[in-house]
């Protein structure tokens, strides 16, 4: 084995053992008040490059405990539909709300903490089935979204809330940008994402509202917030009503 080598072009694994090891010291050192990660309960002095040193949560996935507190989305008994949730974003919501009567996790493909492997453009779920959809920095991955946003309502309930957040690219952009003939290869250089297929902009809200919703807007938060949470004052979220 070359230790030169390995030093200078770490393997994958040799970075993620150091990054743990890293963590676990910043967690030691860090003890203190001033933020809260509202994902694993973790309290300190500060984030590091934005993540949370205990469970690795990202500014955009805290958002999702606030944004669910400042609609007033936590309640008990509820039906609800997690599409394409990460591992934080799953044990977040398993562990808040009470007496949950159905948590489904859809995703298009099989992965550990799903139990729906479907498309959410064409689901086989009933009408009217749930309380509540939260879906987070997914439908920018979704070609047919209006398809998706149209199938969200059906299978919401009366009265039953959406809560979305999708990344504005670029920063501060006002109107969303797609055109289906450009191909694959050049999303990172039109999107700044490889598998992103449009831009949105802020008045991505829209295609939610052709279905029926009505909506409402969260972007502007305390600047003692976006530091105690570990925000980032460049997300969105709406929340959007049946
Ligand atoms: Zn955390």
């Amino acid at each position: 084995m070359n230790f030169n080598n390995l030093i200078k072009n770490p393997k994958p694994y040799a970075i993620a053992a150091s990054e743990k090891i890293k963590n676990k010291l910043r967690v030691y050192f860090s003890k203190g008040n001033k933020v809260h990660c509202e994902i694993c309960n973790w309290n300190g002095n500060g984030f590091f490059n934005g993540k949370c040193p205990k469970c690795n949560s990202l500014p955009r996935t805290r958002l999702i405990p606030f944004s669910l507190r400042h609609f007033g989305l936590i309640k008990n008994n509820l039906n609800i539909l997690h599409i394409a949730p990460n591992l934080n974003e799953y044990n977040y919501v398993k562990n808040t709300f009470q007496n949950i009567k159905q948590y489904d996790r859809l995703n298009i493909r099989a992965v550990p903490h799903i139990n729906m492997e479907q498309d959410i453009t064409k689901t086989d779920i009933a009408e009217n089935t749930y309380d509540l959809v939260i879906v987070w920095h997914v439908l920018e991955h979704i070609v047919d979204d209006e398809k998706a946003a149209s199938e969200i309502y059906r299978i919401l309930k009366p009265k039953g809330n959406l809560l979305m957040s999708v990344p504005i690219y670029p920063k501060g952009n006002m109107v969303t940008y797609e055109d289906p003939s450009i191909p694959y290869e050049d999303y990172m250089k039109v999107h700044g994402h490889p598998d992103h297929c449009r831009s949105c902009g802020m008045d991505y809200c829209k295609r939610f509202e052709k279905v029926g919703f009505s909506t409402k807007l969260l972007n502007v938060y305390q600047n003692e917030d976006l530091k105690k949470y570990g925000l980032s004052k460049d997300h969105v979220v709406w929340a959007f009503n049946k």
